[in-house]
């Protein structure tokens, strides 16, 4: 298996190569070169797999450059015994009705669907690192509005030859996203809080990735910057697993026989998860629809449906917050390949993108795309409601991303009839969310929850909700804030590269003793 660019001007690169580089020089996106195809027999013997050989075998076959040893060494890691997620499946599959099941996907170290694929990408990471000849340190940069960073940092602490620095906005965080990250362990990690907002943040990361000059000099001493986000084909990989296992869950607990077709229905922000469950059809999953549900931050529906992609509009702040992206930088893959590969197109639009923030698709473009995706929005309202209805009808605690994805379902199957076995991905535990969910229980009029009215200790309310409703909060945020503090560093927006170099060269010290 080789790898290309969206926009071609790449082709034939390894992918141990696409994941080092995670993005393609000419800002496109890696994609895979050759197609991968599960047959009916092969269907039937990955049935009966667990997780983690499973995720081996689908591997394999996108990561050809790895040996097997290799393979199991990185699927051991992640999803075998010692893994970090906190049952024997890390994706357990709940059943709530006749048709619909959900896919718990935040069973890890930060209760939130990032970590199936930040628990893995630092092994593939430090495999292809190896099999480089030039011995190479990486440092990997993020700037992080919450989620993303502290999940990279769980992900990447302790990682061979990769080192991990964090930025975040000081005052941007919530206070359990902010402890979160101010109590990671590791002895590779660096956590910085940026004066300013998420913006000044994200633009100071951009830069010190832009400065040709200080990439060269970090080259002499031997390292090289690198990113974890999830345009990174090595993030992508991972998530494709899970929807085979979702269905192989169905078919074991005789929901379906082997060969139905399933729906899916995924709370999409910046389309990499749902982009996965198109690249398991495409491998041969039998599904039916792909629903793609958003926020009020709806550009991606609205595309979908009219094949307008149209960025220009007001940024709203949600209680959906993963989900808040105007500019859907996974969407360029689906793109290229709806329009038959076309690059020049894709180079095209991505270019009408950048300058004008808007871009058109043709028709048969459209017509591939609404063939197997269907999508629409929820509002705040609709969001909070669903919330509250899935926890009075099934005793389902969902938290505000997964309630988006449940209310365009109930959308789906009022506007199509479709009644096809669906399965719902559930992005992140409601004890993550605790103030959206418990305002939502006590608006809906159910008794108890009142009391949570006006408490906004964000250590509190979780205990409180867990008490009400009987479901344990994760281990991970249980005990947050009894965790001992262990970075304090505040940096100014414009000193950024500064903290870079002086971490950098604490390492370099470190290593000669
Ligand atoms: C990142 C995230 C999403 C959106 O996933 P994409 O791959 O960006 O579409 C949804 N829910 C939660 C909780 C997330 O963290």
């Amino acid at each position: 298996m080789t790898y290309k660019s969206t926009r071609g001007a790449v082709s034939g690169i390894s992918f141990s190569e696409a994941v080092l580089r995670g993005i393609a020089p000419d800002g496109g996106l890696f994609v895979p070169e050759q197609n991968v195809r599960f047959d009916s027999l092969e269907l039937a013997e990955m049935c009966e797999m667990d997780y983690k050989n499973l995720a081996a075998r689908i591997i394999a076959r996108y990561a050809t450059d790895f040996t097997d040893a290799e393979i199991s060494c990185c699927v051991e890691k992640a999803y075998g015994t010692g893994s970090r997620f906190d049952g024997v499946d890390p994706a357990p599959v709940v059943h709530l009705n006749g048709t619909l099941s959900m896919l718990e996907l935040w069973h890890g170290p930060t209760a939130a669907f990032k970590d199936m694929a930040l628990q893995i990408l630092p092994a593939f990471m430090s495999t292809a690192l190896k099999k480089r000849r030039e011995k190479e340190r990486i440092a990997i940069l993020t700037a992080t509005s919450g989620d993303t960073g502290k999940a990279a940092l769980e992900g990447f602490r302790d990682a061979d030859g990769i080192d991990i620095i964090v930025f975040y906005p000081e005052h941007g965080v919530s206070r359990t996203q902010k402890q979160q990250m101010v109590t990671q362990e590791g002895g590779n990690v660096s956590v910085a809080a940026v004066r300013g907002n998420f913006d000044d943040a994200q633009t100071g990361v951009k830069r010190i990735f832009a400065d040709a000059e200080f990439a060269a000099a970090l080259e002499k001493s031997g390292w090289r910057l690198s990113s974890a986000n999830s345009i990174n084909f090595g993030r992508l990989l991972p998530q494709i697993i899970y929807y085979f296992h979702a269905y192989f869950s169905l078919v074991r607990a005789d929901r379906i026989s082997m060969g139905a077709k399933v729906n899916f229905v995924v709370p999409t922000g910046n389309f990499g998860d749902i982009l996965a469950a198109y690249y398991a059809f495409k491998s041969g999953l039998p599904v039916g629809r792909l629903i793609c549900a958003a926020n009020s931050n709806n550009v991606v529906s609205d595309f979908i449906r009219t094949g307008f992609y149209d960025a220009n509009r007001e940024f709203t702040v949600t209680v959906s917050p993963a989900m808040d992206i105007l500019i859907s930088s996974n969407l360029e893959r689906l793109i290229y390949d709806m329009s038959g590969e076309d690059e020049k197109a894709t180079a095209r639009r991505m270019m009408e993108l950048s300058k004008q923030g808007c871009y058109n698709v043709d028709r048969g473009t459209l017509a591939a795309i609404t063939s197997v995706f269907w999508s629409d929005f929820a509002t705040e309202e609709e969001t909070k409601e669903t919330i509250a209805e899935i926890y009075r009808e099934y005793g389902y605690l969902a938290d505000p991303h997964t309630a988006v994805g449940i209310n365009v379902y109930d959308k789906y199957v009022i506007s199509t009839g479709d009644i096809t076995p669906t399965v719902a991905v559930s992005t992140a535990s409601p004890f993550k969310f605790t103030g959206c969910v418990a305002e939502a229980l006590a608006a809906s009029g159910i008794p108890e929850f009142r009391q949570t009215t006006g408490i906004d200790d964000e250590f509190r309310l979780p205990r409180l909700l867990s008490s009400l409703t009987g479901k344990s909060v994760p281990e991970p945020l249980a005990d947050l804030d009894r965790r001992p503090v262990l970075h304090t560093g505040v940096c100014g927006a414009d000193r950024m590269k500064d903290w870079v170099t002086e971490y950098i060269e604490n390492r370099k010290d470190n290593d000669h003793v």
